[in-house]
């Protein structure tokens, strides 16, 4: 029998559905596993177990009371403990954006993301831990130190929502928020064998999701199975005033699909996600899960995606130039933290270089370098024409087959400061996941093996616009015939 913290979402929700389970339950086994596991894997920067158990207790009232009116549905999630990445707000609670210049930042208002799931009833346990403004793939860039991963204390979680990806590894939570700009859900739920999904651009609001790379920036959910990451997805779904990039288009929800929704699905395989120098037991597992699909019912064809290897230096353009524009706000005047000058011009460059770390920094000056006239049509203006033909790469794909099949990094988890003196390397893992945000098409990543030692090796799958539904089902009815997403971490 599986202890409280092992439930998945799904199984929670049925729980405490039935009676069976209580909220407050629930959230005391979730900050119990915090409080035993936190120190060795530093999941999150802020804590808010006090007002969660209040929450939880509130939620177990609202259910009680509800018994006496059955016909009144219950909000869906009610009394599900999750974590938020701290990149998205949630009023009143700090939102660092793991950087030392927002230390102090008190958001007054909630993400829409995070306020539809709090409408549907989830109580919030924390903010976790991610690289300073989501830029990385491992999470040494945050302000707040590096997060363990839970598989090998030696190891990255991935990044840049690290802190999400382990909390939900390390049973810490059953679900968590986090968000996807260049990988930043997929890369993390792999590092970590959990399941995540990068939606599509337009999905989900990217109100209140402090802005990185605005035309890529996705917020996405990490769980422990397709099945959980669909419940929460769809309650963060739809169109937001608030946000003028979400689009209108139908909200389907999440259903069981049948085992024959695989029977001639096209899987396609692009032949430039097998690089040369990646890790031998990716590519191997990976393959592995495609044939399985394939004797399930699916056909398998290989495909080419012939601009990919464009993705790589398009985004790494892109990004910096929306950051750099971003994050201009960060002037010590308004918000966060503020360095102590003379003039008006010392306080914006002291503010900048004692609040921005490295990273952030050397962003900020590829972008303003890469936006600046004379370079600006060289630059920014080329990557925004090959992004065009990144894009089509993908229609047309998709004429051919309904989901793509790929790694989701070159390697699993590498070792803490592997990287640290080459940004390059950095920025190399996360080659196969630009593309779909450059595309802003959804991507799904869950476990489909491990590695000779032991580190989990994640699979993405990705879908034409909109079509999140079918990657669910897909990873759905993998995950029905397979048990690599409930394999626990040694250290639980
Ligand atoms: N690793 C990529 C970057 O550093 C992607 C990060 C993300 O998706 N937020 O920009």
């Amino acid at each position: 029998m599986a202890t409280l913290q092992h439930l998945t979402v799904r199984q929670a929700l049925n729980a405490l559905q039935s009676g069976s389970l209580s909220s407050e339950e629930l959230t005391r086994a979730c900050l119990e596993q915090i409080e035993h596991l936190e120190g060795k894997i530093h999941a999150f920067i802020t804590l808010t177990g006090e007002k969660a158990l209040q929450e939880a207790r509130r939620a177990d009232q609202r259910r009680q009371a509800a018994r006496q009116h059955p016909d009144e549905p219950l909000p869906a999630l009610l009394g599900l403990p999750i974590a938020v990445k701290d990149v998205l707000t949630v009023a009143g609670l700090r939102c660092t954006c793991g950087s030392r210049i927002l230390e102090n930042f008190i958001p007054p208002f909630t993400a829409t993301a995070v306020q539809r799931l709090l409408d549907a009833g989830v109580v919030i346990v924390g903010k976790t831990n991610t690289d300073e403004f989501a830029m990385g793939s491992s999470t040494e860039n945050s302000a707040y130190g590096v997060t363990f991963n839970p598989w090998d204390r030696e190891r990255v979680p991935g990044g840049s929502s690290g802190g999400s990806a382990a909390a939900v590894a390390a049973r810490m939570v059953p679900a968590a928020l986090g968000t996807d700009t260049g990988g930043s859900v997929r890369q993390p739920a792999a590092f970590c064998g959990v399941t995540g999904i990068k939606p599509t651009y337009g999905r989900v609001s990217r109100y209140g999701l402090v802005a990185y790379g605005s035309s890529l920036d996705t917020a996405g959910v990490l769980a422990r199975t397709a099945e959980d990451t669909a419940i929460l997805f769809w309650q963060m779904a739809g169109f937001d005033p608030l946000d003028a990039t979400t689009v209108e288009y139908p909200l389907t929800g999440w259903t069981v699909p049948s085992p024959e929704r695989l029977k001639g699905l096209r899987i396609g395989v692009p032949k430039e996600y097998f690089l040369p120098g990646m890790q031998l037991e990716v590519e191997e597992k990976v393959r592995a899960a495609i044939h399985t699909l394939a004797e399930w019912g699916a056909s398998v064809h290989e495909i080419s995606l012939p601009h990919t290897e464009y993705a790589l230096p398009v985004y790494y353009l892109i990004a910096p130039a929306e950051a750099s524009a971003n994050l201009a706000r960060y002037d010590g005047v308004r918000f966060g933290h503020r360095a102590r000058a003379e003039t008006l011009a010392e306080i914006f460059s002291r503010t900048r270089s004692e609040g921005f770390g490295a990273e952030v920094k050397r962003r900020i000056m590829l972008g303003t370098y890469a936006l600046s006239a004379g370079y600006y049509d060289a630059y920014y203006g080329q990557a925004q024409k090959v992004r065009t033909l990144i894009r089509q790469d993908f229609d047309r794909a998709f004429q051919q087959v309904d989901v793509i099949a790929a790694p989701v990094a070159p390697t699993t988890a590498f070792r803490i400061g592997e990287h640290r003196d080459d940004p390059l390397a950095m920025y190399l893992e996360d080659v196969f996941t630009l593309p779909t945000n450059l595309a802003g098409v959804p991507g799904l990543a869950f476990p489909v093996g491990f590695d000779q030692q032991g580190l989990p090796v994640g699979m993405q799958l990705m879908a034409a616009h909109f079509q999140e539904d079918l990657l669910f089902s897909v990873a759905y009815l993998y995950q029905q015939r397979t048990d690599w997403h409930l394999k626990t971490p040694p250290l639980l």
